[in-house]
């Protein structure tokens, strides 16, 4: 019997989960164990003619990144073709949530063409509430502690009610709160919170919008939240066929909401759930496995499970105690690059990952990459996006799409300066409110003589003021007359132009126009890039008999298409020119769940920062280590400062570590890394060997220097020695080992 090509490379139990007949089906299972392969194959299944032969518009499926269903498309695209694919309903929540609103938003009286507050925005908000108001709360927590009410389904006017106490603290609360969500509506804007609870509202109003849907399937379910479970239950509402993967002990967004009782909760509420589970782990070497195991054994109330290495016990993994932070950056740039040339181009940048605890702690790898001239991507940290000459051109664009947003239309009033001051701003934004319009009307009417301000305005904030309106209505105007996808760019070289972005950049940042025209350059050649924002298709929802879907007008929603995904993504490039394929990836290790490198750095690993002192789960610490691990393949490198770069004190390491990492001294280099490293790694990686003249040209290339530490704490190879190799030596020792 032939097999069936969505099965091919599968084993017998993930073949179980990917056939399995009933409708809600839970793949629980560690990492590495393909459960996300799975949930693709699965999604194949359903779709295929042969099997159950859904339309691909009536499957949704939603993973936790924008990258993960950009991967999963792609891998989807072989087993089934990129028609079929690009009809799925395939992406984040957030993602899928805001293609409902956009199509059917009116029913539950959204305004059409909403702008998306990203998290920036909220906070600007808060902060000028609460200035406002002069309250004495602090803007970050508030708005945490507003996004976590909100994902808990909590609104402003449930805590007002409940407001029993008179604490002073939450009712401040409260206020921002109410404030904020005011403040939203009248820029007709949706934070990420309210993309997924207006869409809740959506479908529990209007529940025919997705009475198409055939089956629904959850990546990464331990993470969902709340109000992610309830839509994953209401886009199966019609047929309850639900499929979900995750695996508990990953579960690393308590802080943000995430429930892992999600889990039992689906199956009490799904009484013929089935549950299978998947023992093999295909992505790490048994080193690293075993490693990661002792970690997350240390808590105790776990239950236990089986995993089995499918590959060898490969190279131990590596702690390194560096004395500060900046020669921890400078080593672990060395070591990739020595890596590299060690491996006779076997690994390549993209072969690399940093993961790190929080993205402040980014700074100093990025500019040893930076001295070293190895490229690197940034993930999950600050973003590209939030670099302020972008920022500035994006609020532009936001103006430009939808006027009605009062924040970006007050940060780019008097930038370039336009003679309008704060005094100004401050009068129109007070006559705009008791006006009860938007800015930007109010400012129309006022230049067009329709309206006065309270306080009329100087000649010069006049004409300001004039010229603003001029540039932003011919904008609106090239965007009405523009009928195809290019409209991002064309309205971002517009603004450029019409501003004389160049010379303003020049004139505002005189030591580093350079940079920031090349962001700028970057940020051009991404608006020009149509696949590298989600497409059309993206956003085409089935058509539903008796349901009228929101058609707008193509140039418009690319625009807003464009905007929304930088708004939800998470992910920059921050060196332009290069081959993605060929950068280091910077990243948190929440950004990096899901994903796999053949070789992980996991740095400052110290108490304080794993665990983060301010951590209020321990245990959700310990599984951040755990999934840290994890990522690795085939070489898994720990790494701390011996002083804490801020308040200079002694670290300690964490103490998640289990003993048999904490006293590794470095190994790995030495004819015995040729031997039996670089083969593992091919081995893992399932890449050809290289050639034995790689490996020479590689080792003859040297990268001393920096390394002579390294080399001196090898155990067999003193430095010396290890300095003089030469290509006969590794010759011979190749040959002793009689060919892999
Ligand atoms: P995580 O919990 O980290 O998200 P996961 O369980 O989703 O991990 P996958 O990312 O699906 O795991 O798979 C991990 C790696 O193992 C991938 O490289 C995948 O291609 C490989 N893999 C999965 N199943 C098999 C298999 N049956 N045979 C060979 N390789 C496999
Ligand atoms: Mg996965």
């Amino acid at each position: 019997m032939d097999i069936d090509p969505i099965l091919n490379g599968l084993n017998a139990a993930q073949r179980t989960a990917v056939t399995s007949p009933t409708s809600v089906l839970q793949v629980l299972a560690p990492p590495g164990s393909g459960k996300t392969k799975t949930l693709t194959a699965r999604v194949a299944y359903l779709l295929s003619s042969k099997h159950h032969g859904f339309r691909p518009q009536d499957v949704i499926c939603c993973t936790f990144t924008i990258k993960a269903s950009r991967e999963m498309r792609e891998r989807l695209s072989h087993l089934i073709g990129d028609q079929v694919v690009s009809k799925l309903v395939l992406g984040t929540f957030h993602s899928i949530c805001r293609r409902y609103l956009v199509a059917y938003g009116h029913l539950i009286g959204l305004k059409k063409g909403f702008g998306i507050a990203d998290s920036n925005d909220s906070l600007t908000i808060i902060k000028r509430i609460i200035k406002r108001l002069n309250l004495n709360i602090q803007p970050n927590p508030a708005r945490s502690r507003i996004s976590s009410q909100k994902a808990q389904g909590i609104c402003w006017q449930d805590l007002d009610n409940a407001r029993h106490s008179k604490n002073v603290e939450q009712q401040e609360f409260v206020q921002v709160y109410r404030e904020y969500e005011a403040a939203l509506a009248s820029s007709n804007l949706l934070d990420y919170d309210d993309l997924l609870l207006r869409c809740v509202d959506l479908l529990r109003k209007h529940p025919q919008c997705v009475s198409n849907v055939q089956a629904v399937l959850v990546d990464e379910f331990q993470d969902t939240n709340a109000i992610q479970y309830e839509l994953m239950n209401l886009f199966a509402a019609q047929n309850r066929r639900i499929t979900i993967v995750g695996d508990p002990d990953q579960s690393i967004y308590g802080f943000r909401s995430a429930e892992t009782k999600n889990l039992e909760r689906m199956q009490r509420r799904y009484p013929n759930t089935s549950v299978v589970l998947l023992e093999n782990n295909y992505r790490s070497s048994g080193s690293i496995l075993r490693s990661a195991q002792q970690v997350i054994e240390q808590d105790a109330a776990r239950p236990v499970k089986k995993l089995h290495p499918t590959h060898g016990i490969g190279t131990m993994p590596v702690l390194r105690k560096l004395p500060t932070a900046a020669a921890e950056a400078q080593w672990m740039v060395a070591e990739i690059r020595r890596c590299i040339t060690l491996t006779g181009q076997l690994l390549k940048p993209s072969d690399f990952a940093i993961l790190l605890r929080s993205a402040a702690l980014s700074r100093q790898i990025e500019s040893e990459l930076g001295k070293q001239g190895v490229p690197y991507r940034m993930v999950g940290g600050s973003r590209f996006f939030d670099r302020v000459e972008i920022r500035l051109l994006l609020d532009y664009l936001r103006v430009i799409s939808h006027p009605e947003n009062n924040d970006a239309l007050a940060r780019i009033i008097n930038v370039p300066t336009r003679k309008i001051g704060d005094e100004t701003l401050k009068n129109l934004t007070v006559g705009a409110e008791s006006a009860k319009l938007s800015l930007w009307s109010f400012i129309k009417d006022v230049v067009q003589g329709r309206r006065s301000c309270q306080k009329s305005l100087s000649r010069p904030a006049n004409i300001g003021l004039s010229t603003l309106v001029g540039l932003i209505e011919a904008a609106r105007q090239k965007l009405h007359d523009c009928v195809d996808e290019s409209s991002p760019r064309t309205l971002l070289e517009f603004v450029i132009s019409k501003l004389g972005f160049r010379e303003y950049l020049t004139a505002t940042y005189p030591l580093d126009e350079e940079n920031r025209w090349a962001n700028v350059e970057e940020f051009l050649a991404q608006a020009g890039d149509s696949s590298a924002s989600y497409s059309q298709q993206d956003d085409v929802l089935p058509e539903i008999e008796g349901l009228e879907q929101h058609q707008g007008h193509i140039g418009e929603e690319a625009l807003s298409r464009f905007l929304a995904n930088v708004a939800l993504s998470t992910e920059v490039t921050t060196e332009q020119g290069d081959q993605p394929q060929e950068k280091v990836t910077i990243s948190t290790i929440h950004a990096a769940k899901g994903l796999e490198w053949p070789v992980v750095f996991v740095a400052a690993v110290y108490e304080g920062i794993i665990p983060h002192s301010r951590a209020e789960d321990s245990d959700e610490e310990r599984r951040l280590l755990y999934v840290a691990m994890t990522r690795a393949q085939a070489l898994l490198y720990l790494s701390l400062p011996r002083r804490d770069s801020k308040n200079g004190e002694e670290t300690r390491p964490s103490s998640f570590l289990p003993p048999s990492i904490a006293e590794t001294k470095f190994r790995a280099v030495g004819p015995k890394f040729v031997d039996k490293t670089i083969f593992g790694i091919a081995d893992i990686l399932g890449r050809e060997h290289p050639s034995q003249e790689a490996i020479i040209t590689g080792l003859q290339s040297g990268l001393p220097s920096l390394n002579d530490d390294l080399w001196t704490h090898n155990d067999e190879y003193t430095g010396d020695k290890a300095m003089r190799w030469d290509g006969s030596q590794v010759l011979s020792s190749l040959d002793g080992r009689g060919q892999a």
